[in-house]
This record gives structure tokens, sequence and C-alpha cells, in this order.
């Protein structure tokens, strides 16, 4: 193996060689994504209605579809240095296991404490609403991660936070909550009579466990009705997918130091945010017709926005106060079955990703619970990392494509993004240890109630 003498286990970056900017993918789209919608009027929302409930520059980098970089400010390239650059992995020992001539790379982004990616973005957000003078951030969290990596951020900027987290995940998942609270962060279950809109659902269902949508709710008013506060959102959003950027401009960086280019690159696909990040780089390349890859997303096959859902405008939250967005959706009322990756149970897409994978830019692939669970067990067996159920997802797809490479005896060079940790996902790891758990992919009747939601908008 001549490789093995050339290429690294881990490919880091030095401090001099990370990224000082990030890349706006919709800069180089032909077809940009659809315009956020009011509401209420259906038209598209401006910057005005959008800093009610989110900070100055965000709203900013949120409409911007022509400017291709955007400077990281300096106090966030401070941060980004205590835990990144997250290290490019070369999976020699899986390589080895599956016998495959493919050659596999991983991005792992769990070294942190809030364990996954999203505290690229958790820091980006407090650092802008800091610099606007707030005193402090709303938000919801379902699983756990955002709250999480939100709160540290907060902590380290001095700034208020507070988390309404959806209940049965704050009875369930009282490490996640401890930790949000070591950082200092409020957390409150949700519905809670905190708001009037969770006194409402509280006197329409009483002991209800509440729902991710319903938090959305919460935290939105909790803004909105208070001075020096704004709502920040973890996914989803395109200023999301440009902070996560990050994750690929890395990527690349680190790859282009050995000359090494990837023949697909898969991620696992929630909200979008961390498969956005990772390919929009190399998407840029192939808009601008620089290069060809292959995009492979993946998701839940008990969640299929992209694989099985409409391309649609549709409401981000099931309480239906934030504005509309054009997207692959299976409808703000579809409820997924239980499904052990919290993170990927979102009922839409990024809008951003929903356009390219409309275009035919991208792939998209459903996979079962209980085969993510396998690829996670083979995986945390062989290369160490135990990782957390959404992140298994992109293993599981990125070992059939080796194990294809196997089949026809191609030397492709596969990458995918290691996105967390499963540390705080024991309960799933348990029942797929006890042979207990399910796969329970929704019919097309269950699909049909979703769709059937859809906002009417031409
Ligand atoms: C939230 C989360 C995801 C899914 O969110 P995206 O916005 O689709 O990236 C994936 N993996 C982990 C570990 C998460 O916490």
């Amino acid at each position: 193996m001549a490789d093995k003498k050339t290429i690294p286990y881990k490919i880091y970056l030095e401090e001099s060689e990370m990224p000082t900017q990030w890349y706006n993918v919709r800069a180089d789209m032909k077809n940009k994504p659809a315009p956020l919608l009011n509401p209420q009027t259906l038209k598209p929302m401006t910057a005005e209605e959008l800093s009610q409930v989110f900070c100055e520059e965000l709203v900013k980098q949120e409409l911007d579809d022509t400017t291709p970089y955007f400077d990281i400010p300096e106090e966030i390239l401070d941060f980004y240095k205590m835990y990144r650059p997250s290290p490019l992995v070369r999976a020699y020992c899986l390589e080895k296991e599956l016998d495959t001539p493919a050659k596999i790379y991983y991005k792992f982004e769990g070294n942190n404490t809030s364990g996954s990616h999203k505290l690229n973005s958790a820091i980006a957000q407090a650092y802008y609403a800091k610099n606007q003078g707030l005193k402090g951030v709303t938000t919801e969290t379902g699983a756990g991660q955002w709250g999480t990596a939100l709160s540290m951020a907060c902590a380290y900027l001095g700034l208020d936070c507070n988390v309404y987290m959806v209940k049965c995940s704050y009875e369930q998942k009282p490490f996640r909550r401890e930790v949000m609270r070591t950082y200092g962060a409020k957390v409150t279950p949700s519905p809670s009579d905190t708001t009037k809109v969770g006194r409402e659902i509280l006197a329409k269902y009483p002991g209800t466990s509440g729902s991710l949508g319903c938090a959305i709710s919460e935290a939105v008013e909790a803004a909105t009705s208070k001075d020096g506060y704004r709502y920040v959102l973890g996914s989803v959003l395109t200023q999301v997918l440009l902070h996560q950027s990050i994750i690929g401009l890395e990527t690349k960086a680190a790859l282009d130091k050995y000359h090494i280019t990837p023949d697909i690159i898969i991620g696992c696909a929630g909200g979008g945010s961390n498969l956005g990040g990772l390919i929009s780089p190399f998407m840029g390349e192939k808009l601008r017709g620089e290069k060809d890859y292959r995009f492979i997303a993946v998701e839940p096959a008990s969640c299929p926005s992209l694989t099985r859902g409409k391309f649609a405008y549709d409401y981000c939250d099931t309480g239906m106060v934030c504005p509309l967005a054009k997207m692959y959706t299976l409808g703000s009322g579809f409820i997924p079955s239980a499904n052990h990756a919290g993170g990927l149970r979102y009922h839409g897409m990024s809008s951003v990703l929903s356009q390219l994978y409309d275009d035919g830019l991208m792939e998209a692939i459903a996979v079962e619970q209980t085969s993510v669970f396998e690829a996670a067990t083979k995986f945390a067996r062989i290369e160490g990392i135990l990782p957390a159920p959404e992140s298994s997802h992109a293993i599981k797809a990125a070992i059939d494509q080796a194990l294809l490479c196997k089949e026809t005896g191609e030397e492709k060079t596969i990458v995918f993004g290691l996105t967390g940790t499963g540390y705080f996902d024991m309960v799933a790891y348990g029942k797929y240890n006890d042979g207990a758990m399910s796969d329970y992919i929704p019919t097309d009747e269950d699909l049909a109630k979703g769709f059937a939601g859809l906002p009417h908008v031409e």
C-alpha cells in the first residue's frame, strides 16, 4: 500500500492553513433558492420583517445570494481555533475490513464538548447577537444537540441563553439538559406556562409531552416579546449552511494538500446544514463547471423529505409562526414515527439543498434504522469512534458505496461527514443491542396526510 506512506491517518491543517472566510454556494447557483415568504401576506420576507425575529447581520447573510465569500470575524476564528480544524481521517482500518479498493475519508465534527458540528454555527449566531448589543437569544431544542452547542457559545460570549426543550426530551435526556445548565443556559420544558402560546397548548392538550413545532413557537414568542432578545435556529436556514461551509472548506484544503480528488461526497441530511456545509465548496466547483462530483444525501426511511417529499412552499414549524420556505417537505404536520436519530426528524429540508436536488445536482437515498445501527456498531468497533445515530446514516451509505467498488474493482475516493458522537444516545444503542429496534416506514397514506396540510402558494 503505497498510499499508507504518503497519506497520514489524520490530515490536519496548520492554524495558518485554516479558512478565514465562509463560502456562500448560492452565489454560484443559476437557479437560486426561492425566497422565504411572509406567512400572512405570502410576499417575500423583507430584511425589516426578518430583523424583528433574527439578528440584523444574520438577516443580511440569509438574504444574500450573490456574495460568494464572507470574512469570518476574528473573534469567531479564535473560538474555532479551540476545537478546529477538525480532523479528516483516512479510514484505513475500515477499508481493510471491507476489503475494498475504495479510499474512504471522514471529516469528524464530534471533537468538542457539544459533540457535533452545530457549534460551528452556534458561535457565529451568538457572536452577531452580542455584536448587535443584545442581552440574549432564545431557541428550541429537540434531541438537545443544538441547545448544548448554543449554550456553550453563549457562555463564551457572556450572553443570556434561553432554551425551550421539548418536554419528553427534557425528561428523558437529563444529561443534555444538565450540560446546558452547566454552561449557564435557562432550560424550560416545552410546552410551558411562560409563554402565551405555551399556555394555550397546555389548556388544549393537558399533559402533552410537547413537540419541536411547539417549542419553536414558544422560543419565537419569548424572543419577540422581550427587549434585547432574538431567536436563533440551528439548521435549515441558509445562514446556517454558510457557517457550516467551514466543514467543506477545511475538508477541501486538507484533500488539496495531498492532491486528493474525491469522487463521492456523502452526508446525513436532517435540515441540511452539515451536508450543505460539507459539499458547498465542491458543489461550487461543479456549478462553475470546473470539476464533477457525486453528492449523496442520506435520510432516514422514517422521515424521507427528499426521496418521498414534495417540492413546495411549506411552514417551517408546526405552529406556523415562521416564514414559509420552498423546500422538499413532508408537510409541517407530518410526525415521523419514533426514530433514534432525533436530528434527522425534521419534516422539511434546506431550500438550498432542495433546489440543488431538484436541479439534479445531488442525489438522495433513504436508509432504515436497523441497518444504520448495524453500520454504526461496525464503525465503532473498527474505527474506534462511537458515532451519533444521525452521522451513522452517512456511514451506512459510505460502506455501501465502498462495497460496490469492491464488486466493480473501482478505486473510488469516498468522503463522508461524521457529524458527531453518540455518547448521549445510549438508550438507542441499548434498543439495538436488545434487538428491540423497529423500522417504521410511512405508507403513502401516512404521507398524504402531511401533504394535505401544505399551504396553497402559487
Ligand atoms: C443536528 C444533527 C444532524 C442533522 O442536522 P443537519 O442540519 O441536517 O446537519 C446530524 N448529525 C448530528 C450529530 C446532529 O446533531
